[in-house]
């Protein structure tokens, strides 16, 4: 008998739908059938490939209600999210699908000929998704892999596949010809694994935990294998006393309680210049007091529940130990429900377990500074760099902290971390490479240096 996983709705805990898990022979199977169909996609005339991304994009825009629905049953998230990340899946593809007739390569002075380089294809790439943003994530590594002419096999994660089936089904409805996206539900140690051992996978795009990516570059080294790991993060959301203070605290909880925290951007580390820390706790109080928690189908709701009954526990983990100082804490609904409230910790000192490690959870810790040096030296002091925010009225020095903190994406005044049209991922234990932007394409691509010899010696290339 197949087995199966059962999808569970984590904000009333009630079955949603049974999903057959792939196993090893599938997924290999998969492979190859990706693997036959590489030779046709590749072939596609670049303006082909990229109508049919549009017609893709198309597809996703129609369905968006259909798919925001099946990620807050599925995933809990809030409806309003959820739209915006199905809108992100479309807008990834319509980005991407202008990418196939701008593939440039370059023409190169040499001696005796020409020079020019070509941006090829990889052959089968493998996406790796976790459960905490399934549809985002999905599509920042298909569309540029599928744009670049690669063929795609997606495993989502075990308990969040609702989105990445239908998805996988809409790319069929839109004309993508078979085997070019293929999503294949399953465990990370049957399905996952097989991608990374399988030969004919030439690259894995992984999304996850940094224990798991660690693995996974470990394992592609034997076959040389290229990786793109984007992992965890502990970011630092820097308060200057110089700041609009008002709004940097009404805004550190949109910077840390989306998607109840499960946010591998969380600004869960908040610095505070010790000057106004007492008048920034004051502020974010009501502010945290406000977030909405409750039903994820509420047009209302700003949180919804976390994930399992397992990320609670290893979320209360944090703060319901021994000497935690809890100074503000949320509202979240009883009964049914993996719920937990928007929590505010003050540590003791930057050596406390929830100050340094990745909670994953609704928590926040607040801690003071003393002066710019001793902030940046704050922010740094961790495995992770994926991002941060700096709150400052003084543009010079909005500069030099970006500068200065070893993160992948800074914003100021501001905690928007993600756009598609810029690059996205981390520093340290975060990640390596980057997704989205104009630079993605190069990491679906090899390049190719093509020499023309034009007779003669000594000429200087230029045929
Ligand atoms: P996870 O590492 O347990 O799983 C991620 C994916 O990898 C899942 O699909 C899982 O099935 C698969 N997997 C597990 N073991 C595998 C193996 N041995 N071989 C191949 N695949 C395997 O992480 P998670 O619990 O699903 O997600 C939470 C983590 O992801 C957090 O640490 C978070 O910070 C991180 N994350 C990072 C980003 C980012 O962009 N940097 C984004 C989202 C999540």
């Amino acid at each position: 008998m197949t087995p199966t996983h059962l999808v569970v709705d984590p904000a009333t805990e009630e079955p949603v739908a049974e999903v057959s898990l792939t196993s090893g022979d599938d997924t290999d199977a998969a492979i190859e059938r990706a693997c036959v169909a590489f030779q046709t996609w590749r072939a596609v005339a670049p303006a082909d490939r990229g109508r049919l991304l549009r017609r893709f994009a198309a597809a996703v825009d129609g369905a968006r209600e259909e798919l925001a629905m099946l990620e807050v049953r599925g995933a809990g998230h809030p409806i309003v999210s959820a739209r915006w990340e199905a809108g992100n899946v479309r807008d990834v593809l319509d980005y991407y699908s202008a990418a196939p007739e701008r593939l440039f390569g370059r023409q190169i002075p040499v001696a005796a000929g020409v020079s020019v380089t070509f941006k090829e294809p990889l052959g089968v790439v493998a996406v790796i998704v976790p459960w905490n943003f399934p549809m985002p994530i999905l599509g920042w590594g298909v569309a540029p892999a599928l744009a670049a002419g690669n063929t795609v096999v997606v495993k989502p994660a075990e308990r969040t596949p609702l989105t990445a089936v239908r998805i996988g089904e809409l790319a069929l409805e839109a004309g993508l010809p078979a085997d070019v996206l293929t999503v294949l539900p399953g465990k990370g140690s049957v399905v996952g694994e097989r991608f990374v051992s399988h030969p004919a996978v030439r690259k894995i795009c992984f999304t996850g935990s940094t224990e798991v990516g660690t693995r996974i570059m470990a394992a592609a080294a034997d076959q040389v294998k290229r990786v793109t790991l984007e992992l965890g993060g502990k970011s630092a959301n820097i308060v200057f006393a110089d700041s609009d203070l008002e709004q940097a605290a009404a805004t550190a909880p949109e910077g840390v309680f989306d998607n109840a925290g499960q946010d591998c951007c969380a600004r869960s580390r908040i610095l505070v210049e010790h000057s106004v820390y007492d008048r920034f706790l004051e502020l974010l109080a009501p502010a945290v007091e406000r977030v909405q928690v409750g039903a994820p189908v509420e047009e209302s709701t700003q949180m919804g529940p976390l994930i399992s009954a397992g990320q609670r526990a290893s979320v209360r983990s944090y703060v319901e130990g021994d000497g935690v100082d809890v100074a503000i804490r949320g509202s979240a609904p009883d009964g049914p429900g993996y719920w937990y409230p928007p929590t505010v910790v003050l540590p003791g000192s930057v050596t406390d377990r929830v100050w340094r490690e990745e909670v994953f959870g609704p928590v926040v810790c607040v801690l003071p500074f003393t002066d710019e040096a001793d902030a940046v030296s704050k922010a740094n002091d961790s495995a992770y760099g994926l991002a941060g925010s700096i709150w400052t009225r003084d543009v010079g020095r909005a500069l030099r902290v970006a500068r200065g903190v070893d993160a992948g994406n800074l914003s100021v005044n501001s905690h928007a971390s993600v756009r598609y049209s810029t690059p996205f991922g981390g520093f340290k234990a975060s990640g390596l490479g980057r997704e989205l932007g104009p630079d993605a394409l190069d990491s679906f691509t090899d390049v190719k240096s093509v020499f023309i010899s034009t007779g003669g010696e000594g000429h200087a290339g230029q045929a």
